[in-house]
């Protein structure tokens, strides 16, 4: 019989980095709270036994408010498992032994694990592990997780549990409400409560959580306050305040921290200070966050010509064998053409103008979330999101919308408000994943900087990139204002926003894992897309009613409105035929102007800029059709996850009206605009 382990914790506490030195899987870890929303299951082998572990979204306290708080909860207390592992801060031990003992209330099958020893030895603060062990009357060992030290100890405590006498600690509460725990756990023994420790569902029953009482009442099928004998000892003494729970266990972790740590520089935390006022500070933070934004968007620009003019000549070249086989095993020539000129060509684009400024942008992000750099964004951010009546901690889920929109939506999870979570979901997608962030930078070094590839250019482009990723957060702010004013209304809810320690990022494991992980993902699932998609368009583009395509007939259809918001048929078609993946847009565009039924050769940049001057592209063109690249409908990945994570497709509908609107009646703006000073 497998053993099931549960892996519980603080948020950014290492619950992940434990889990995947344990398991060998790779779940993923970040230095921000919170970005655990899920349980991810994994296995492992020791001495001849095998175990489940179960890593649950990071918490501060078993009282639920958030849906990390709430999963973890009903798991600790309604799930059947063998043991939980607590993981804890070394360098926050008094707020991570809070809930720790709140799980001791639970259950007494509980490792401490005391991880970041490291960081704790760095900053000169010592734990006496022995005599923690001895206080919480439990197994505790010490861990540096990232380096997989004490890991071993770790499966030897876990191993041995059951063996071992365990005698945990127990919170002591006031006179008054101990004298009713022990009435409360009298009756609640003849009850036939057995997978419980009946002192915790006593202290519960006091505490009077609506939310908790129900959860129970369905658990176990008997509605305990509304027992006679139980509401009779409840309602003698009535007066006991919730907070004297909360605070019973704030005072003994208080005091065993102070019985186990020691500090030999008090002033440990001073430069992490010092540097938190420069980057959160009024004056230098939001300069300093831009300043970061370019240096990102330089790298990636810069760094990703070079690479993808390398993969485009790769390509082109195996095509020539890729046709020449083709003919040698004689193709039928529309198999050819369907195989090279629809999926090939497709194939070949996607992979040229996405890698490489992914392979760039997602280590580089990874690398500021690895720092501990995201939530500080996040807190410059706060203010605007709380004067628009939305949470803070939306900046979080805004930055993974940067890597793809459905991480985004699934991100704001961590958002305990049900109201500024849709409003977050809602606008997540007006900033671009990485499947159109090459479109826009296509668009503007064809057309909005001079053509030549000089140091000045480069920069001219990330300042236009720049420009454009703030217009499109400047629209996540003034939709959030009108959804909280509007479809969404209600005042914003105050949170805390934490930032974590800086820690030195992980250079190598970052890079792999980030190419592994997201880019390769990413890819993956475009290459999935692609290549129905490629054979689709071939099909639309070859298939012909009357004497023209149905590509055309289409292209033909949108054109009117096309024209009236300051694009063309063409490009609203691409727009809507790259509804499966945002990268496909850029060349089903080019191809229909082709009309050649097959994608085209990436050339040259200014090559592309004479084919589109010739099919009427003009400025005005290139910018409405970056507006509408920033502003449409999701892809159909987020679509599906919005659908999946509101439960409800009205929202999902929302979430496709919105963008494109927005779109729309910022083209129809920028064409009269044009219109009227040229
Ligand atoms: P979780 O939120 O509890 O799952 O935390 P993660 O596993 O994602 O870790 C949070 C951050 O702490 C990541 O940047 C990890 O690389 C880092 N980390 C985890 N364990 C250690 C450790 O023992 N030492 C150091 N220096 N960093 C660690």
């Amino acid at each position: 019989m497998k053993k099931k382990i549960a892996l519980a914790g603080n948020p950014n506490v290492g619950k992940s980095t434990i889990f995947n030195a344990l398991t060998g899987m790779h779940q993923h870890t970040g230095n921000w709270p919170g970005k655990t929303v899920s349980q991810a299951i994994g296995e492992f082998q020791y001495r001849g036994m095998e175990y489940e572990l179960i890593d649950l979204p990071g918490t501060y306290s078993l009282i639920s408010h958030s849906e990390e708080e709430t999963v973890t909860r009903n798991f600790l207390c309604f799930e059947e498992y063998d043991a939980v592992i607590v993981v804890c801060d070394s360098l926050c031990l008094e707020r991570n032994l809070n809930l720790a003992l709140q799980i001791l209330e639970i259950t007494p099958n509980v490792v401490v694990c005391i991880n970041l020893l490291d960081e704790a030895r760095k900053k000169k603060v010592m734990i006496n592990l022995e005599l923690l062990e001895k206080k919480l009357g439990v197994p505790v060992v010490g861990t540096e997780a990232r380096k997989k030290k004490g890991i071993d100890c770790l499966l030897e405590k876990l191993h041995s549990l059951e063996s071992e006498r365990k005698k945990p600690t127990k919170v002591r509460y006031s006179r008054k409400v101990e004298e009713k725990v022990m009435e409360l756990e009298a009756i609640l023994k003849k009850k036939e409560i057995t997978d419980i420790p009946l002192r915790w569902l006593a202290l519960r029953l006091i505490e009077k959580d609506p939310v908790l009482e129900k959860e129970i009442t369905d658990h176990w099928k008997i509605s305990l306050s509304e027992d006679q004998a139980i509401s009779k000892v409840l309602e003698t003494n009535s007066d006991i305040g919730k907070d004297i729970f909360a605070s019973a266990i704030m005072q003994k972790s208080e005091q065993l921290t102070k019985e186990v740590v020691s500090y030999q520089n008090p002033d440990y935390e001073k430069r992490s200070r010092k540097i938190d006022k420069i980057l959160t500070s009024k004056r230098t933070g939001i300069p300093l966050m831009l300043l970061m934004l370019m240096v990102i968007f330089w790298l990636t620009i810069t760094g990703a010509n070079y690479p993808s003019q390398l993969l485009f000549d790769f390509f082109s070249h195996i095509e020539g064998y890729v046709v020449n086989f083709l003919e040698f095993i004689s193709c039928p020539s529309w198999l050819n053409s369907l195989l090279v000129g629809g999926i090939y060509k497709t194939l070949s684009w996607v992979v040229s103008v996405m890698l490489p400024p992914m392979a760039i942008f997602f280590p580089l992000f990874t690398l500021l979330e690895d720092l501990g750099v995201l939530p500080r964004i996040a807190f410059n951010l706060d203010k605007g999101f709380q004067k628009c009546c939305a949470c803070g901690k939306q900046a979080l889920c805004m930055m993974m919308g940067f890597g793809c929109n459905a991480v985004g939506v699934i991100g704001t999870r961590i958002i305990d408000s049900k109201r500024e979570r849709l409003i977050a979901i809602l606008t997540n997608n007006f900033v671009p994943c990485n499947g159109r962030f090459p479109t826009i930078i296509v668009m503007i070094s064809m057309f909005l900087v001079a053509a030549n590839s000089s140091g000045i250019a480069s920069i001219s482009q990330v300042l236009w990139l720049t420009f454009i990723i703030l217009l499109g957060i400047g629209m996540t702010f003034l939709i959030s204002f009108l959804l909280s004013k509007t479809l969404l209304k209600g005042l914003p809810s105050s949170f805390t926003l934490e930032l974590p320690p800086y820690r030195k990022p992980q250079f190598f494991k970052v890079i792999v894992r980030s190419i592994f992980d997201k880019t390769l993902h990413v890819l993956f699932r475009a290459v999935v897309v692609t290549i129905p998609a490629g054979t689709l368009i071939w099909l639309l583009a070859n298939i012909s009613i009357g004497n023209m395509s149905i590509l055309a007939h289409v292209n033909n259809f949108l054109d009117p409105f096309g024209k009236m918001i300051g694009v063309d048929g063409v490009i609203l078609t691409a727009f809507l035929l790259g509804f499966p993946a945002n990268e496909i847009v850029l060349p089903i565009m080019l191809m229909s102007y082709l009309s050649l039924g097959t994608i085209t050769d990436y050339a040259s940049i200014s090559e592309l800029k004479t084919l589109l001057i010739d099919h009427g592209w003009t400025i005005l063109t290139a910018i409405n059709m970056i507006i509408l690249c920033l502003f449409h409908f999701p892809c159909s990945t987020t679509c599906l996850t919005i659908k999946k994570e509101t439960g409800s497709i009205k929202w999902m509908l929302y979430s496709i009206l919105i963008p494109t609107i927005c779109g729309i009646i910022l083209c129809l703006l920028t064409t009269f605009f044009f219109r009227l000073f040229n």
